[in-house]
């Protein structure tokens, strides 16, 4: 019904307007319902994460695409090249068709609606599936959604592996995955049946490397807060940390008293997340279990286990120290409160350690000197970067946001979003008198001289 809606007439511009208008109101007048959605299907997330982290972003974008959803629909003429001239050239930037969605559950409003809020931009219909580990968040968008749109515009469905699976094997035009690397090569598989272009919004380890003439308080404040939010269930998060070796164990001390400082308390405290269910609880635990069982040193960063267990949820934020490369917790992404600290000696073997491993999605790098910071820009490849600080260029709608190698293929957010769900289209416009008839059977001297003058150096 989607596709066949979509051939009678792609959103224009005005309708576009009008879908992104009606989401943008919508989103503020029910930001509460958000709230409380997500907080229920965490047992339990601090409000300010869903308002500040997940429907600021959200409704930034939305705005930064009505701001600029007319230039980037126009179309970009150029001139021919000097042989077909005076021929003119453009780009048509054309909706793609029907566009399929899956979210992730650890931000399940933000990027479940970020990609339509794209997709939708770009003038194409979609279809949702949001993650089944967030189900309240799904009913609510399901119910959202559908009050704002026709089903043959936008929809949702619901459903567990099994229908994302089955989800993942439409014949789409353009198919966006968030989650993980694993489940993203099945979506790839299942997409190439029809030849579906993917954007494959993934995960991986992002290492935070902080230069030792770098103020330790100022990275370990900036590091814990990114790495707390949502309990560290951000794919965003910087996963480990890697500081000079004279320098982690104030580096640790720092991290449990800015640990302390944000969290007085654990379990009862609204301001921390727990964790989204009792496996990925396990998980974590598990992963601290073996770093110990290998040799590991496990250090708490809060005093306040008391009511932290896998019934409520709450997961006691931890370092670890001496993490053997075999070890869990530094093969897997933690997405989750653990922070291994790793030293370096010189800047080049953290880099080296960093190399060595899958492109991460994102990479931070804490240096007050410039010319470090080229240096570390140039040597490493990851999807993004923040330099002084951890996750915000994600906030920015004139960056593309998506990873590279095991983190992701493709990217989207602002324009580069718009081009992804957009069929960039080209076009040649011949005019009544053509360069090229002077290269045509039955070929004689003029078109000798005309080809050689085009094969010139
Ligand atoms: P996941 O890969 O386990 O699941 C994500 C989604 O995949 C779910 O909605 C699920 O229904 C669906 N799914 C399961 N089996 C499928 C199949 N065979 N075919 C198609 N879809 C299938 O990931 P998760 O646990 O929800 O999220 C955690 C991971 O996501 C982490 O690696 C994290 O880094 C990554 N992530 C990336 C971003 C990003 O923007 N790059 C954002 C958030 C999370």
């Amino acid at each position: 019904r989607q596709r066949a809606a979509f051939r009678v007439g792609a959103p224009d511009y005005e309708r576009r307007r009008a879908a992104l208008r009606a989401l943008l109101n919508a989103l503020v007048d029910r930001r509460e319902e958000f709230v409380a959605a997500v907080n229920e299907d965490f047992g339990g997330r601090a409000r300010q994460e869903t308002l500040a982290l997940e429907l600021v972003p959200l409704t930034d974008g939305i705005r930064y695409a009505l701001r600029h959803l007319a230039s980037w629909m126009k179309p970009r003429r150029e001139v021919a090249a000097l042989n077909f001239l005076p021929a003119s050239t453009q780009v048509v930037a054309q909706p793609l068709g029907v566009v399929g969605v899956i979210g992730a559950w650890n931000y399940p409003v933000l990027l479940s609606l970020s990609p339509v809020v794209d997709a939708l931009a770009a003038g194409n219909h979609v279809l949702l599936k949001p993650s089944e580990l967030a189900p309240r968040t799904a009913e609510l968008l399901k119910d959202f959604l559908g009050s704002l749109f026709n089903a043959e515009h936008v929809a949702v469905v619901s459903g567990g592996a099994e229908v994302a699976a089955a989800f993942a094997a439409l014949p789409f035009d353009h198919l966006l995955f968030t989650g993980s690397t694993r489940v993203g090569k099945l979506v790839m598989r299942a997409a190439s049946e029809h030849l579906t272009p993917v954007t494959l919004e993934l995960g991986g380890k992002s290492p935070a490397i902080i230069h030792r003439e770098f103020p330790l308080r100022t990275a370990a404040e900036r590091i814990l807060t990114g790495k707390l939010y949502n309990a560290g269930q951000t794919c965003l998060a910087p996963d480990y940390v890697l500081v000079h070796e004279s320098q982690r164990d104030e580096f640790l001390r720092l991290a449990a008293e800015v640990t302390q400082q944000l969290y007085p308390t654990l379990a009862g405290n609204p301001d921390y997340t727990h964790i989204i269910n009792r496996e990925h609880y396990e998980r974590l635990a598990e992963y601290l279990r073996e770093a110990a069982d290998l040799g590991a040193r496990v250090m708490p960063l809060s005093v306040h286990a008391e009511g932290c267990n896998a019934e409520s949820r709450v997961f006691v934020p931890a370092a670890v120290l001496d993490a053997p490369d075999n070890a869990q917790v530094m093969s897997e992404e933690i997405f989750g409160p653990v922070l291994p600290i790793m030293t370096y000696r010189e800047l080049d073997d953290a880099l080296a350690y960093v190399n060595a491993r899958p492109r991460p999605l994102a990479l931070y790098y804490f240096d007050w000197n410039t010319s470090r910071v080229e240096r570390v820009l140039s040597a490493t490849t990851s999807g993004g970067v923040t330099v002084n600080d951890v996750i915000y260029h994600i906030a920015q709608n004139n960056l593309p946001f998506g990873g590279v190698g095991a983190s992701g293929i493709g990217a989207y957010h602002g324009r580069t979003g718009f081009e992804t769900f957009s069929h960039r289209k080209a076009v040649l416009v011949q005019k009544r008198f053509s360069a090229l008839q002077f290269i045509r059977p039955p070929y004689g001297a003029m078109a000798s001289r005309v080809i050689k003058f085009l094969l010139r150096k």
